[in-house]
């Protein structure tokens, strides 16, 4: 049987480390064209030595001597640099995982749509910002993305297209601070933020999830992918994350998919697709949970989820705005900068001072309206 050629994009990740997990499963199934990272060379050589991609890249410069010497005497080719994330991408692969953080994944993601039969989209970020070029670029290549986001794939495992939809609810666990008051929540510190009840995850995602952030973005994700309006988009906080996602149609009836809080199991449907990859995801057990809970999002509480509804109605302009804000502050949040109740104000803010800019089409005018929010939002970080 031919080999699947697979890339991952942010291969020393919490969802690229997963993928390999799997990937390493099915040996017979997979062969590796690149994995990636950022500055983690030690990480991506060790990746490297056991799976044994063509290419390496690591996108910071300063780290590519490292990451050749510990691959010395191996056949792998190792590149570093900001071309080397565009010459990784611009390899032919069957498919693609993008699981890079942020929107430093979406120039890989758009060069990738090039060269790819199955994009297996994690990075919500470049979604967000660039939904409408990322998808009327794989329709034209025919390339076919699946979501790799627990709610989303829920979703694309369940709709068919032009089944008559009413609308789409995205659950959400909440988070750590799912239970704490509006002030408890302002002064949280980076190690409560960190504290995912449910999932484990990247820094970022981690902090996007406290905020409800991650949410948000999840439902510009959402509008994006599925072509729906922002009102057909519900959110439900369900502590349990065990309904991933729920598509109600017309006739009243609601379908959902369920399925333990584990990463492994969108990431296998995207890497198996069409088929299912036989993975060791615990197995879910109703009898055991007994009970789950539905409530409505507080959006006094997670002013970030009335930002995000408010951006998707300006899609193609607040998003980019909303997430180069979002960033900024949560990497100073993170570097012990700002308090976490600043990280929506910086938001807010941000969406305000850039109302009039006009709405970018081109990649390079997203890329200028994200270097522009970035700068301010540094300014104001205060
Ligand atoms: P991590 O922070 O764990 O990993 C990020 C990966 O991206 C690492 O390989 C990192 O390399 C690389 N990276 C970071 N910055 C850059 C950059 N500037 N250029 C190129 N590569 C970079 O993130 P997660 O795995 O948690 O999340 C990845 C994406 O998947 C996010 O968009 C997130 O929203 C989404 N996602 C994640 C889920 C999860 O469970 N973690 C669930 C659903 C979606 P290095 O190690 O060198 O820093």
């Amino acid at each position: 049987m031919q080999k699947t050629r697979l890339s991952i994009f942010g291969a020393t990740g919490s969802v690229g480390r997963t993928a390999l997990d799997l990937v390493a499963q099915h040996p017979d199934k997979f062969e590796f064209i690149a994995l990636t990272a950022n500055k983690n060379a030690e990480g991506l050589a060790e990746l490297a030595r056991k799976f044994l991609p063509k290419f390496v890249a690591l996108a910071d410069e300063s780290f590519g001597p490292e990451l050749a010497e510990r691959l010395y005497g191996t056949s792998i080719r190792c590149i570093a640099g900001n071309s080397a994330l565009k010459q990784v991408a611009s390899m032919e692969s069957d498919i693609v995982l993008v699981a890079i953080v942020g929107y430093a994944g979406l120039e890989p993601t758009m060069i990738a749509l090039d060269h790819c039969n199955i994009m297996a989209l994690a990075n919500k970020e470049a979604l967000v910002c660039a939904g409408h070029l990322i998808k009327s670029k794989a329709k034209d290549n025919n390339v076919t993305i699946i979501p790799v986001d627990s709610e989303h794939s829920a979703i694309f495992q369940i709709w068919k297209e032009g089944r008559s939809v009413e609308k789409i609810t995205l659950t959400a666990s909440g988070g750590p601070f799912r239970k704490w008051s509006a002030e408890q929540i302002a002064s949280a510190s980076p190690r409560q933020a960190l504290a995912h009840p449910n999932w484990s995850m990247g820094p970022k995602i981690s902090v996007d999830s406290a905020s409800m952030m991650n949410k948000g973005l999840e439902l510009i994700e959402a509008v994006h992918l599925f072509e729906f309006m922002p009102k057909q988009v519900d959110i439900v906080v369900h502590p349990q994350s065990i309904v991933h996602s729920l598509v109600s149609f017309h006739d009243g009836s609601v379908l959902a998919q369920l399925g333990m809080p584990d990463m492994k199991t969108p990431i296998s449907y995207a890497l198996g697709w069409p088929e299912r990859l036989k993975n060791n995801v615990e197995r879910l057990d109703l009898v055991r949970l007994a009970r789950l809970d539905f409530h409505a999002p507080d959006e006094q509480r997670f002013p970030a989820l009335r930002l995000a509804r408010q951006a998707a109605q300006d899609l193609n302009r607040a998003p980019i705005i909303l997430n180069a804000a979002n960033e900024i502050a949560v990497d100073a949040f993170l570097a012990g900068q700002i308090a976490f109740g600043r990280i929506t104000e910086i938001a807010a803010h941000m969406l305000e001072a850039f109302s009039n800019w006009v709405p970018p089409d081109a990649l390079d005018e997203i890329v200028e309206l994200d270097r522009r929010v970035r700068a301010f939002a540094l300014q104001n970080l205060a």
